[in-house]
């Protein structure tokens, strides 16, 4: 296949643009009356169509055997150059991206007023990523379009017309506005059946499905992924070669993560992960499927038909659908929107994606705890007697640390509503919700300030807040600075690793002098004087605290006993 699909199938005429009638109604219209603007802006996301139609504009422009429709022939010798994007003396393509200086914007001034090469003719300038053009630029623009010469078109093409409207408002102005729309998955499944077919290749319904929520919208992007699928293999293309060549799970592993929800089977999430990391998946693209995944859960628990789904998972959600709550699917989602950049960016996706499938897998149980924990009746199951809305009792003055640091870690732990999905980046010293003062660098001084410590570096990083919840300080000699994990938890521990910069950051700012964290992975040796809640992690302060409150209440103990909550491990 020498000429790649997306080349060979692109659209020659205003009629082949897929999806954008709207967009190729007018254009033809105002060729075949003879009434083309000077500037077009045409704007959507990638790969929809915009410098396909431009071209396609252009050829109509000066195409000799031009249609009475106002379409281009799309085979002379005119249209063949232009549709090639080859040298043509009338159609001049200018990458914005690449070409933003003044000088080209001058370039392009004096250029634009050479008039086009015949009489007949139109000159198009069409430029692309038009965003990124320069004020400037656009200034010698503007001047251009305030008095265009004869037989000139711009066509400017954009995926981000917002910026343009930033830069320059005026121009817009004198632009005539395009939006292209998304292609949708069945528009996308249905012009790759109909170029396979051309292709005389054959194609499983399901690999379609799948390269058509790939390109998301794209059309371009899918039949690049078309072409690569075909260079992986001859044959048909099935479901199982798009798969390893978008590097994507197979429809079973988000059986299996469901399964892993529904089941509360926190252990079976590292069983999971391994599984896929195996498989060579990418994570990132796994958790864009099962966002995609509850998504469509979610629309079938509410009576919506999801589109663009293979059958295999149309099965999956037909077994799910009520084994989950909407509200916990929602949850779900928000947690996974919450930790969107960092399972992207960060230097260790696996350890975000897994604590966020162990979140998920530990999710109902968890909140239920919360509740309890507040004094707030858990929501209405209906059958059990609710425990009476009080608040929580004061507990007796030596568990008082305890029980605040369990309060904070509660708010760290709850899927909290308030807290702002992205944390402030850091080094920003705005007020945290713990504004400390500074504190003497001795390991009294800093084993009292740790729950401000935790807080503040939670409000930078959530995780980070999480993992530091679980350490106590054990030692300070500076400049160094020793913690201990209560419980060993490699998971935690990474992530402390990874990220001990942003604690030391916190607390040598709250000090005054460089700090260095050194983490230990092992209980400290007793020493007599720890308070039993050192040694203690943030399950065991949880457990011992709703034990010592169903003491205390015996109708929160039948509310726990009747919502068969107990601490996750
Ligand atoms: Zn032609």
């Amino acid at each position: 296949m020498a000429i790649a699909l997306a080349r060979r199938y692109r659209p020659r005429r205003f009629s082949d643009l897929l999806v954008q009638d709207h967009v190729a109604a007018v254009l033809r219209g105002a060729v075949q009356r003879d009434r083309v603007g000077h500037g077009y802006l045409l704007t959507g996301p990638r790969g929809v169509g915009k410098t396909t139609a431009a071209r396609i504009l252009a050829m109509a422009l000066n195409c000799p055997r031009r249609e009475p429709s106002g379409d281009p022939c799309g085979e002379c010798d005119s249209c063949l150059r232009i549709w090639n994007g080859s040298a043509s003396l009338d159609v001049v393509e200018i990458d914005a991206a690449s070409n933003r200086g003044v000088d080209d914007a001058r370039d392009l001034r004096e250029r634009a007023m050479y008039a086009p090469s015949e009489e007949s003719h139109y000159k198009v300038y069409i430029v692309d990523e038009a965003h990124m053009l320069t004020r400037e630029a656009w200034n010698a623009l503007l001047k251009i379009l305030e008095e265009p010469p004869p037989r000139v078109v711009f066509v400017f093409a954009t995926t981000e017309p917002q910026k343009i409207a930033a830069t320059a408002a005026p121009v817009l102005s004198r632009l005539q506005r395009f939006d292209f729309r998304r292609i949708g998955p069945a528009a996308i499944r249905e012009r790759l059946r109909a170029v396979l077919a051309e292709e005389g290749i054959a194609a499983e319904e399901d690999a379609l499905t799948i390269i058509a929520r790939h390109a998301d919208g794209g059309m371009r992007d899918a039949l690049s992924v078309l072409d690569q699928c075909l260079s992986f293999g001859d044959g048909a293309v099935t479901a199982a070669r798009v798969r390893e060549t978008l590097g994507l799970a197979g429809d079973e592993r988000f059986a299996e993560m469901l399964q892993v929800v529904v089941g509360r089977d926190p252990a079976g999430v590292f069983a999971l992960v391994e599984r896929l990391m195996d498989a060579g998946a990418d994570l990132g693209e796994f958790m864009n499927g099962a966002a995609e995944l509850l998504r469509s859960l979610l629309m079938v628990q509410v009576g919506a038909e999801p589109e663009g789904l293979t059958e295999a998972m149309r099965a999956l959600l037909r077994q799910y659908q009520g084994e989950l709550e909407p509200g916990d699917v929602l949850r779900m989602l928000r947690l996974l929107t919450d930790n969107e950049t960092a399972i992207r960016r960060s230097a260790n996706s696996r350890l975000v994606v897994e604590t966020l499938l162990l979140r998920w897998a530990m999710l109902d149980r968890v909140v239920d705890l919360e509740q309890v924990l507040r004094g707030t009746p858990p929501s209405p199951s209906g059958t059990a007697a609710p425990p009476r809305s009080r608040p929580v009792p004061p507990a007796d003055p030596g568990g008082a640390e305890p029980e605040r640091r369990a309060a904070e870690r509660r708010a760290s732990a709850t899927p909290a509503a308030s807290a702002p999905p992205t944390p402030p980046p850091a080094g920003e010293t705005g007020p945290g919700p713990a504004g400390m003062a500074a504190f003497p660098f001795t390991l009294e001084a800093i084993r009292e300030a740790w729950p401000s410590v935790i807080a503040a570096v939670r409000a930078e990083s959530r995780f980070l807040g999480e993992a530091l919840a679980a350490t106590q300080p054990a030692g300070a000699e500076p400049p160094e600075l020793r913690v201990t994990m209560a419980e060993p938890n490699p998971l935690l521990h990474e992530r402390l690793e990874q990220q001990a910069a942003t604690v030391e950051r916190v607390v040598s700012t709250r000090v005054g002098a460089p700090v260095r964290l050194r983490i230990a992975l092992e209980a400290p040796v007793e020493t007599g004087r720890e308070s039993p809640a050192t040694r203690m992690s943030e399950s065991g302060i949880r457990a011992a605290r709703l034990k010592g409150l169903r003491a205390r209440d015996p109708a929160l103990d039948a509310a726990a006993d009747e919502l068969d909550l107990e601490i996750v491990e």
